[in-house]
């Protein structure tokens, strides 16, 4: 049984061109594996502030939990496979390790700052060194933030799960090959403990990556064994080469849980605030939806970007006064325009009432009068009865907007973003243990005809399950 509890954290070892730190996790977990590692959970796939403008895709980090007998072996052959692996030249890696069983709550503070804030490569810097931790830096060494950061976010709260089956280098350029009814089917099949396959409206299939990177596809839900399930009915023409389940925390909105303080919006945070409409909405170029919220210390611009199509219309029927809820990424702010909230979500808390104000009608005839003039009454049209008292009247109509949760599309939501689905499907903490077949290497390739693969027979044969 091996001694020592290592985390080891790893960021920024990719470019869009290629590669992917899960995809590097992988080649890592596989090592630990053979090398007769204990894994203490779920490889962590961190998902972090997305607002930060450096990210390549999803500012996604990779936290590794493991039991090894030799901290210091184990560490310098993980830097030999992120030597060998990682897109050195275009990325800046980071890899940490921390000797300890329970994470600090510093460093858990910084993973939490991480979700929502911009943080600094030196408080990263200060607090390995506090803690005697290790680290490896390649290029300039920012992801030695992300990599510090997932593993301080120990998933302590809601979290999901994340199937990812990866493709073999020869394959990248090709066509990924996942038929998309395939989807449609498992997507029904394990709803509503998956989400984001297939959005629905657009008709798109959500599990496939669009690049040359190693990802062939992922799919996301509630637990290890409806993940697994839910691969085993996709249909793919591409060999996979292996796959991974991570626990993650995609799908729980956890870098939108901190007040954003409209007195001084600090650009690239994510946050929500709550207040009052105090400017109807304007629709700008590329249809974008604009409208300000206010509330006792400030006020601020809220965009609604054109691709989030629902969400913009739903923006465009708020009025003034009307009470809401807006998440989302402070923008920063330029010469010729302030710091804006890019909205991610509007909940409708409570809606001002649609006054409009209509001509009197003739006490005589009952038809509708016309007006004398500024001041001056009005008079009937039709019986010719003037009135020099008579004032507009107001009239409530009735909104079409409901109260409510309003998101954008599935194929427009954030990793982070929580799905309608998931409300009321919240998790606190881990409770699993490790399923047999959470990861596996596949030496055959995957025939389209005939389908799934069998995730049954793993050719690792995992003991730590
Ligand atoms: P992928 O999703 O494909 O893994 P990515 O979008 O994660 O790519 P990275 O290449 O990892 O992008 O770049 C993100 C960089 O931002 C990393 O160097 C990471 O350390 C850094 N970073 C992440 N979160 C923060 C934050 N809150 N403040 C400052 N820097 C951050």
């Amino acid at each position: 049984m091996p001694l020592y509890t290592i985390h080891i954290g790893i960021d920024d070892t990719d470019s869009l061109e290629k590669s992917c730190t899960t995809y590097l996790a992988s080649l890592i977990v596989q090592f630990l594996l053979e090398d007769g590692a204990i894994f203490l959970d779920y490889p962590n796939l961190i998902r972090l502030n997305p607002n930060v403008p450096w990210k390549t895709r999803g500012n996604g980090a990779v936290a590794l939990r493991v039991m090894v007998n030799d901290p210091e072996f184990t560490f310098q052959k993980i830097l030999k496979i992120v030597d060998e692996n990682s897109e050195i030249e275009s990325s800046n890696p980071g890899i940490v390790l921390l000797k300890t069983t329970q994470i600090p709550s510093r460093i858990k503070m910084f993973g939490e700052l991480a979700l929502y804030q911009i943080v600094k490569k030196r408080q990263a810097l200060q607090l390995i060194n506090e803690y005697n931790g290790e680290y490896e830096e390649f290029g300039d060494g920012r992801g030695i933030i992300g990599a510090l950061a997932a593993i301080g976010n120990t998933l302590d709260g809601d979290h999901t799960f994340e199937f990812l089956a990866y493709r073999s280098i020869k394959e990248r350029s090709r066509d990924r090959g996942v038929d998309s009814n395939s989807v449609i089917f498992m997507s029904r099949e394990t709803y509503p403990r998956t989400f984001n396959n297939y959005d629905f409206e657009v008709n798109r299939v959500l599990i496939t990556p669009r690049g040359p990177d190693p990802v062939l596809f992922g799919i996301r839900g509630e637990d290890p064994k409806i993940v697994l399930k839910a691969a085993s009915l996709i249909k793919v023409s591409q060999p996979i080469e292996r796959y991974m389940i991570f626990r993650t925390n995609q799908g729980t909105n956890s870098h939108l849980t901190h007040k954003l303080d409209l007195s001084r919006l600090k650009p690239y945070t994510s946050g929500y605030v709550i207040g009052y409409v105090s400017q109807l909405p304007i629709i700008g170029q590329g249809g974008h939806v604009y409208f300000k919220i206010k509330n006792e210390v400030g006020e601020a611009w809220c965009a609604v970007y054109e691709p989030t199509s629902r969400l913009r219309k739903i923006a465009s029927l708020l009025i003034v006064n009307d009470l809401i809820e807006v998440g989302g990424g402070v923008r920063r702010k330029y010469a010729y325009h302030p710091h804006i909230i890019n909205v991610e979500y509007i909940r409708v808390i409570k809606l001002a009432a649609k006054i409009i104000y209509e001509n009197p009608t003739c006490n005589k005839c009952g038809k509708r009068m016309v007006s004398e003039g500024k001041e001056k009454g009005y008079s009937c049209p039709y019986c010719g009865f003037k009135d020099k008292m008579a004032r507009k009247i107001p009239k409530e109509i009735p909104r079409s907007l409901k109260l409510g949760l309003y998101l954008p599309p599935a194929h427009s939501q954030r990793h982070l973003t929580k799905p309608f689905q998931r409300f009321g499907l919240e998790k606190n903490g881990f409770t699993y243990h490790l399923i047999k077949d959470w990861f596996g290497l596949m030496n055959k390739p995957f025939n389209f005809i005939n389908g799934s693969f069998n995730t049954s027979i793993p050719l690792l044969d995992i003991k730590n399950t």
